[in-house]
């Protein structure tokens, strides 16, 4: 028997979908869900937005799909080994990043500063919301994908809690409780898979070296020295990918554990019980956890403020604030049905969502169509001026 058995959250305790439909005669509900948001197009943008590096400087760096696969099979790997269900798991780590507008934290920040102005924010959990329950259109019967509402909940709940009236629009979703433990895994599988994955990106890169890992996290220097003594003839890049392998395991093996001592330290006994727990109970073991805040530093100072990477940023940002402000002072300039939606919403808002939805390249695209129109309310941009 797995660790947390009796933690699992069952299909069968769904609350169900908006609007019900027949149960389908061989895949449960959470794997509908699974197949629906693959089948989406959102899932399929993913492809072409920015994780960290930007594609185009080499054929091998994660993309925000390639992103989510990974931590897919690790949050599976880890629900799989505690008892939970892995099915609820799966849909929730494929969705986790659905909301990310184009150019990664760049562009998520942009949009925030754009939505201040008018005294509201971006989010992009709540972004992802928007976009299953009203912007994918394929189903005769319902709009959106008319998910279960554990996979909407764990959607806006895997990185935060909310009391009611924080977010008006999320008061159904249990305002003030925490999510089943399949939501609460997402976050943490999320930072394993980005963590080690920007360090193989940003070696690939020549950002730095093995060494300089292990100067600056000792979890890693521990299993890179044993790799070292083990494999003394392979090449540099395998013994760093083998000592990578050995993180993934070290962190995964940490949550594992981490999550289960919590677990039975608080005798929560059943899903309820979690979702009334104080805290959140899904953890990493203490030397797990500080190898993590070891590795954020480090690729905070490496990687995310590198010079490269920072003018990049720049760059992105400026193109998406030029955007936004052409299309919320002269919102004709977007398709239909956005251009139509912005006489009954506030233009900045439809605008919000049509950006938000782009992928880099479409962004890319667009703004070089739009070309005169959109230098000429560039330098009005509170954005440029920063
Ligand atoms: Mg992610």
């Amino acid at each position: 028997m797995a660790p947390l058995d009796r933690l699992r959250f069952s299909a069968e305790a769904s609350r169900g979908r908006r609007y019900p439909e027949p149960a389908h005669p061989y895949r449960g509900a959470f794997q509908r869900d699974r197949d629906r948001l693959v089948h989406s197009r959102a899932f399929r943008r993913l492809e072409d937005k920015t994780q960290v590096f930007p594609a185009g400087l080499s054929d091998h760096f994660r993309n925000r799909l390639t992103h989510t696969i990974e931590v897919a099979q690790l949050a599976r790997t880890v629900a799989v080994r505690l008892g939970l269900n892995e099915e609820l798991t799966e849909a929730l780590a494929l969705g986790h990043d659905f909301g990310h507008p184009p150019f990664a934290h760049s562009g998520e920040e942009e949009l925030n500063a754009q939505l201040r102005r008018h005294g509201a924010s971006f989010n992009h959990n709540l972004h992802a919301l928007r976009l299953v329950e009203h912007f994918e259109q394929s189903y005769a019967m319902f709009p959106g994908l008319n998910l279960t509402f554990e996979v909407r909940e764990g959607m806006v709940k895997h990185s935060m809690d909310f009391n009611r009236g924080e977010y008006p629009e999320l008061d159904e979703f249990l305002p003030g409780l925490r999510p089943p433990l399949e939501a609460q895994l997402i976050d943490f599988a999320d930072e394993i898979a980005y963590n080690t994955a920007d360090l193989d990106d940003g070696l690939s890169a020549g950002f730095f070296s093995a060494a300089d890992i292990a100067g600056a996290v000792p979890a890693y220097a521990a299993i890179f020295e044993t790799v070292e003594s083990q494999f003394p003839g392979a090449p540099p890049k395998v013994r760093f990918l083998e000592s990578l392998r050995g993180l993934i395991d070290f962190l995964a093996g940490g949550l594992i554990e981490g999550t289960v001592r919590a677990c039975h330290a608080s005798s929560a006994a059943s899903v309820e019980d979690i979702r009334h727990h104080p805290a959140r109970l899904a953890c990493l073991r203490p030397d797990a956890a500080e190898a993590t805040a070891r590795l954020k530093r480090f690729l905070h100072a490496r990687v995310y403020n590198s010079p490269p990477l920072a003018a990049e940023r720049a760059r992105a940002r400026s193109l998406i604030a030029a955007l936004f402000q052409l299309y919320e002072s002269q919102p004709h300039h977007m398709p239909e049905p956005y251009a139509s939606q912005a006489r009954i919403e506030p233009s900045w808002r439809v605008a919000c969502d049509y950006i938000a939805g782009m992928t880099d390249g479409y962004l890319v695209k667009t703004a070089a169509a739009l070309g005169q129109n959109l230098s000429s309310t560039r330098g009005d941009s509170p954005s440029t001026q920063r």
